[in-house]
């Protein structure tokens, strides 16, 4: 489990970087109005909020029980788990709702939340191997990222390579999920203002 602090910084580097650039370049520019500033604002702390979301277990367990105990666990409910994940992925579509009014920018910022959460059960998953995926549909932790537990001589050489591209491949969607949500959402390369447009609510 890498520490809160730690999944803040790989959110920063890893998912945010471009978008970062972007707003950037629109300010050097003299394109940015106050509005924008509030826009990037709700979408790093939608972000980074999503990105430590399933350790909220840490924080219920502390203030119910007065104690940290299991880091992915919310008494019997896996917070480490694609279903918990969900919750993020609803929060962002209402909240988009809420910001955007319109249903396609609620999706986008819905599919960003939850790709956040998915980022950091991957980073947890690369740390520690024990993640509950499929909670409720099968109850056991296991890891996308076996090959890091055995080697090609062990494994087989196709079987290690089909591992590792499964595992390659997993990282890739979760990362294309959140840039291309970022993208449609105007935080590209290039920084889109937000305009209101025909498919409002
Ligand atoms: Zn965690």
């Amino acid at each position: 489990m890498p520490y809160p602090p730690v999944h803040l910084t790989l959110f920063v580097l890893l998912i945010v970087p471009l978008a970062l650039y972007g707003f950037a370049q629109a300010v050097r520019q003299g394109k940015v109005q106050r509005r924008d500033w509030g826009h990037l604002l709700l979408l790093l702390s939608i972000g980074g909020f999503f990105s430590l979301f399933p350790d909220i277990s840490a924080v219920w367990n502390l203030l119910v029980y007065g104690k940290l105990g299991g880091h992915c666990m919310i008494g019997s409910f896996p917070t480490h788990s694609l279903l918990f994940s969900s919750i993020a992925l609803v929060s962002g579509i209402l909240a988009g709702m809420l910001v955007y009014k319109q249903q396609n920018k609620a999706l986008a910022l819905g599919l960003f939340a939850l790709a956040t959460t998915l980022f950091h059960l991957l980073l947890d998953d690369l740390d520690s191997g024990v993640i509950t995926y499929l909670y409720p549909v099968y109850n056991e932790s296991f890891s996308l990222f076996t090959f890091l537990y055995t080697t090609p001589t062990n494994m087989g050489f196709l079987s290690y390579a089909l591992a590792v591209a499964f595992g390659v491949f997993c990282l890739s969607l979760v990362l294309v999920m959140a840039y291309a949500s970022l993208k449609y959402l105007g935080f590209g390369a290039k920084y889109e203002p937000f305009e209101p447009g025909n498919d409002e609510l």
